[in-house]
């Protein structure tokens, strides 16, 4: 349930509700709205009969809450949600280009790349050090050596970076380092990272697992919120498909889905979500018509070489001319 106060409540008010939200056995959680302040409950099993607060002032509504997830709800936060990262932010009116390698591979390669996607217009960083590969065999990522390159190019570039968080141990190193903690497709419903997450207060992008619903990746979302921590990005990344003409199938609908179903932010990522370097740019597009807070891309100036997706990863210049027509596409949609 929601209880949302009136615009003249007093702080007594606020506190009578905690108290009575607690002496019932759940958790009241604060959400200032930019109208009002609003309580929601958690903890309840079944529903919540509003009359419990009848005696209390300063009290405008109470809301009921259907959805199994409610902190990500558009039920408990009607106004989209805005993430400030570094002198950016996520969500709202910007539209957020992150861009770079899949994989930290080189200082050399990473600063190459961090300079070109800035001159592009990037607004964050993106690159691995922590890299969940399918194979044992392959490229594990630099680990913190890694994040301390990529610490090295932010303070060269300006750009805050987003990196991978693997387990609870890759976790802490990158919560020290990192603007912004990427918890990745296969992590998402790792509950035990996803509650370390929750108690940390730095920004959490999450990516939908490939055969996760949305409804799934709501409700990972609200562990990371129900612990606290409410600067949360959505990520939609590909889902498994029969057909193998792409890696995953870019799920342009859950876009709407989510916006429809939650206040938080939703970033598309067009490179894991398709696989395919040719498809990134009309894909890219397409985040952006569908409303979009932003796109992720994996940008690599030799992608021959990458020890990582280069098949997934446009050159700095294409990177650069589709920026270069993105903001028409926000435009003509806002
Ligand atoms: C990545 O962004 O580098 C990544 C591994 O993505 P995903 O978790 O979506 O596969
Ligand atoms: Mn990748």
């Amino acid at each position: 349930m929601l209880i949302v106060m009136k615009t003249d409540h007093k702080s007594a008010d606020v506190e009578a509700v905690s108290q009575r939200v607690k002496k019932l056995g759940y958790v009241p959680h604060l959400i200032p709205g930019e109208q009002a302040l609003a309580i929601g409950i958690t903890g309840n099993a079944n529903a919540i009969d509003p009359s419990q607060f009848s005696d209390i002032s300063g009290i405008k509504e109470t809301i009921r809450v259907t959805k199994p997830y409610k902190l990500a709800s558009r039920d408990f936060k009607k106004t989209d949600t805005v993430i400030p990262v570094g002198s950016t932010s996520i969500g709202g009116s910007d539209f957020t280009l992150i861009a770079g390698p899949c994989a930290v591979e080189s200082e050399d390669q990473l600063l190459r790349i961090a300079r070109a996607v800035k001159l592009a217009g990037a607004t964050i960083l993106r690159g691995g050090a922590y890299k969940p590969r399918t194979s044992p065999y392959s490229f594990q990522g630099l680990g913190v050596e890694g994040l301390q390159m990529l610490s090295r190019a932010r303070q060269e570039t300006g750009l805050p970076f987003i990196t991978e968080a693997v387990d609870s141990e890759s976790l802490e190193h990158v919560a020290e380092y990192a603007d912004i903690i990427q918890i990745g497709a296969r992590n998402m419903q790792n509950f035990s990272l996803l509650k370390q997450a929750g108690k940390l207060r730095k920004p959490v992008l999450i990516k939908r697992g490939p055969s996760s619903t949305i409804e799934e990746l709501l409700l990972a979302a609200e562990y990371i919120l129900a612990g606290g921590n409410s600067q949360l990005i959505l990520c939609e990344r590909g889902i498994k498909s029969f057909d193998p003409h792409t890696r995953n199938m870019l799920d342009i609908s859950a876009v709407i889905s989510i916006k429809l179903g939650s206040h938080l932010p939703v970033i598309v990522d067009p490179s894991h979500g398709s696989g395919r370097r040719e498809m990134i740019v009309p894909l890219a597009r397409a985040a952006a018509a569908v409303g979009a807070d932003g796109v992720m891309i994996d940008v690599h100036d030799i992608p021959e070489e990458a020890l990582c997706d280069g098949a997934q990863a446009i050159h700095p210049d294409v990177f650069r001319r589709l920026v270069g027509t993105l903001g028409a596409v926000v435009q003509a949609i806002s």
